[in-house]
């Protein structure tokens, strides 16, 4: 993408680690300018020694669950960056754990961060990109909100609420000239997934993948960009874009080797 003049604005969630961080430093590179969101202030640390000295590039801690802190944040990222453009929601928590040892708190944290955070993010960008033209928004979902695998009742019920979400809110808000899509990774290497999957997980991801290995973090963010990207994707929204090396729509896969 060139930008003669103004380059295009993004927000990121969860850009401290992992897909959010590969995603704000993609469109960065990209001609991008990025406002780096995240909880974890020790992560947007090491993120901020290496594009601090950046121009296009801002930090702002905040928690996506906290509406009026996201309110703030977003207006900060559009006071120092200018009109937002894009949005990318990577902010995200992960259980691993079976029916009878998911308690209704843990379950209802989940569904707090992945699905409310999510849209009070996407809703508060939404609301300034009706004022300036349109945009679009990107839901990190997974493919655990799309197949029902096992150890994952909160979190795949979370993803499949972020991707009725997308659907809806793409529904609405495309009089608007807002975008809204989803991407749906399958295994990435990231630091949640270093927390959370287990040999076996790792076992039975490299039997029903065809590709047989989990992703690169820069991989989801290709198609992040792609689907905020006007000039690539300007007749998508309400999509779902898994990037699974093949898993959601494998059949018999066969042993490996
Ligand atoms: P990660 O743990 O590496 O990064 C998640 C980031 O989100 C962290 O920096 C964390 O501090 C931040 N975060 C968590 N709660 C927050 C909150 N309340 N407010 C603001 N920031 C918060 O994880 P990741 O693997 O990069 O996951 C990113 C997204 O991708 C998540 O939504 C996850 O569910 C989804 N996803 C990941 C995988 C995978 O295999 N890694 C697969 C499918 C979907």
């Amino acid at each position: 993408m060139s930008h003669a003049s103004k380059p295009p604005v993004a927000i990121v969630t969860g850009a401290g680690s992992g897909i959010g961080r590969a995603t704000a430093e993609l469109l960065l590179d990209k001609g991008w300018h990025v406002a780096f969101l995240d909880l974890d202030t020790t992560t947007l640390a090491s993120v901020l020694a290496d594009h601090g000295g950046k121009p296009g590039a801002r930090f702002i801690a905040v928690d996506v669950v906290d509406e009026a802190g996201v309110a703030k944040a977003v207006g900060e990222a559009e006071c120092a960056l200018g009109p937002i453009k894009g949005v990318v929601n990577s902010a995200g928590i992960a259980a691993n754990k079976p029916v009878f040892d998911t308690s209704a708190e843990m379950f209802r944290r989940i569904l707090d961060v992945n699905v409310v955070g999510s849209f009070v993010v996407g809703r508060e960008a939404a609301r300034r990109m009706q004022a300036t033209g349109g945009g679009a928004i990107v839901n990190i979902a997974s493919i655990s909100g799309i197949r029902g695998s096992k150890a994952r009742v909160a979190y795949g019920a979370s993803k499949g609420a972020v991707i009725t979400m997308t659907k809806v809110m793409a529904t609405e808000l495309a009089e608007f000239g807002i975008r809204v899509n989803a991407v749906a990774p399958g295994p990435v290497e990231t630091a949640m997934v270093r927390a959370h999957h287990t040999a076996e997980d790792r076992l039975l991801y490299g039997r029903f993948t065809p590709m047989r290995r989990y992703a690169e973090p820069r991989e989801i963010a290709a198609g992040a960009l792609f689907l905020l990207d006007e000039s690539q994707s300007s007749f998508v929204t309400g999509e779902i874009l898994a990037v699974d090396g093949g898993y959601r729509g494998a059949g018999l896969v066969g042993d490996a080797g």
